[in-house]
């Protein structure tokens, strides 16, 4: 299996390269070449089986013989090792033919552990064959970080450097990472907001030199490891509730559009769903894009699901360029124009197919409120703010006679304070977060100014000396 840039000015890579590069040369996101086919006999087949035995037999397509098949099997069943529950993400009936999509019993309580920790264990095992090493950096307003530093903790042959801003995230989400005291973890605290963070890891990477030095890689949304980890779940909770024979819609609470354009590659590859919907919080460029035709950046909004405040989606990229035919030139042109004018039209023709496989609705603050009291009141389910986003979206667009399956992508204990106030109830952590509050932390405070960020790094990694 190849992997093309959406952009068209990068070499092909095979699978290994691709996941180690991140982004592409040219800027452009990493696609495979083709999308492998699932036949309807084999989804068929994965409602006897368990979450690792179908993650494995939808990955190995994409990996081509890059890895030997019994080893790419036990890191599929060692990253999924780690979550708290048998089914890994299990479904839970909400009312008649809606269900919740739990993929939160990972170790950080976000879905993101779901892509996190097979990616680490990809990752690590590619370099300690090729004898090389890698610092991963990256910038986080919570989630993220706490999942990619749980994953790499005491990885062999990776260095990870995660900067959040100093003072701005939730406790839980500061714990998750500072609370975690292998040698190779290095946690930022940076005087800014996640603004300033994302701009000194963007400068880190475009310091050509520091980037060849330290091996830099990245592990945000826009790798093709979490995407590709990300596709599993859709064949799994569609094959339980009757796939094949059964077409099932999806409501996914949408930030960088990462988790939602797993759910259209399982289409591309024969699952049969009907609509993808993508659900948004008040930072709601997706839904006035499918409206409108007109993708327009504007200024993010706080709010209380923070993982989904965005003000552009970047793998949306990789939509478009399918929604195009493939087309890097005429892709290209929509790029130039977000980067000089804060914005595009998309082609009639491309919206014609994005809109025959998506839907796009906001939740405003006051909705994601109501559907979070409401639920507690009906059936005492807590949902996280997130969720909630997506379950309200879900109600809008639902019709009666088909399966809705809404992703839930946090614990409603990962965001306490919103679901108390929508609620009345405290939600619990987990038991073996119980002592979260306990344990001691270690990170540096640095100031907000990339060569301080640089030397610290350059102090602590060994990748230099090693080549
Ligand atoms: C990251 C995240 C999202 C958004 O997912 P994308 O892939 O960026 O669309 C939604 N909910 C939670 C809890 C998250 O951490």
């Amino acid at each position: 299996m190849k992997y093309i840039s959406t952009r068209g000015n990068a070499p092909t890579l095979g699978f290994c390269d691709a996941i180690l590069a991140g982004l592409a040369q040219d800027g452009g996101l990493y696609l495979p070449q083709e999308w492998p086919q699932i036949s309807n006999e084999e989804i068929a087949s994965f409602a006897n089986k368990s979450f690792s035995e179908i993650a494995f037999a939808i990955m190995t397509r994409f990996i081509g013989d890059e890895i030997e098949h019994d080893v790419f099997k036990d890191i599929v069943k060692k990253a999924y090792s780690g979550f708290n529950h048998p089914s890994i993400t299990p479904l839970v009936e909400l009312e008649p033919n809606h269900f919740i999509l739990e993929l939160f019993h990972g170790p950080t309580l976000a879905f993101k552990d779901v892509a996190m920790q097979f990616l680490a264990l990809v990752m690590d095992h590619i370099l300690v064959k090729r004898n090389q090493r890698a610092t991963i950096v990256g910038a986080t307003s919570g989630d993220t970080g706490s999942a990619a530093i749980e994953a790499f903790r005491g990885r062999d042959n990776i260095d990870i450097f995660i900067l959040h801003p100093k003072g701005r995230t939730s406790e839980v989400q500061r714990r998750q990472m500072t609370c975690v005291l292998e040698d190779n973890i290095h946690n930022i605290a940076l005087k800014g907001n996640f603004d300033d963070c994302q701009t000194i890891v963007k400068g880190l990477f475009g310091n050509k030199e520091f980037k060849e030095n330290t091996a830099l890689s990245g592990v945000n949304s826009i790798n093709w490891g979490r995407i590709l980890a990300q596709i599993t779940y859709y064949f799994k909770a569609a094959s339980d509730l009757g796939s094949p024979y059964k077409e099932v819609d999806f409501s996914v609470p949408t930030g960088n559009f990462g988790d939602i354009f797993a759910g259209y590659a399982a289409k591309q590859m024969g699952l049969p769903i009907g609509k993808l919907n993508i659900a948004t919080n008040e930072n709601d460029i997706l839904a006035r894009t499918l409206k409108s035709g007109k993708y327009e950046a504007s200024e993010v909004k706080p709010t209380t699901s923070p993982s989904m405040d965005i003000a552009v989606s970047s793998n949306f990229e990789r939509l478009l360029f399918e929604a195009l035919g493939r087309n890097s030139e005429d892709l290209n042109r929509l790029m130039d124009s977000l980067k000089q004018s804060g914005g595009f039209s998309i082609p009639q023709k491309a919206l014609a197919d994005i809109v025959s496989n998506f839907n796009a609705l906001k939740a405003s603050e006051d909705e994601v409120i109501a559907t979070m009291g409401g639920c507690e009141k009906e059936s005492g389910y807590l949902l996280d703010p997130h969720t909630a986003v997506g379950v309200f979206v879900a109600r809008q667009l639902k019709n009666k006679d088909r399966v809705m399956i809404s992703l839930s992508t946090a614990h409603p204990a990962k965001f306490p304070q919103a679901v108390k106030i929508a609620t009345g109830v405290e939600p619990v952590l987990p038991e073996f977060l119980a002592d979260l509050f306990e344990k001691p932390e270690r990170f540096d405070v640095l100031e907000n100014d990339q060569k301080i960020i640089e030397d610290y790094i350059l102090e602590r990694i060994s990748v230099t000396e090693s080549c």
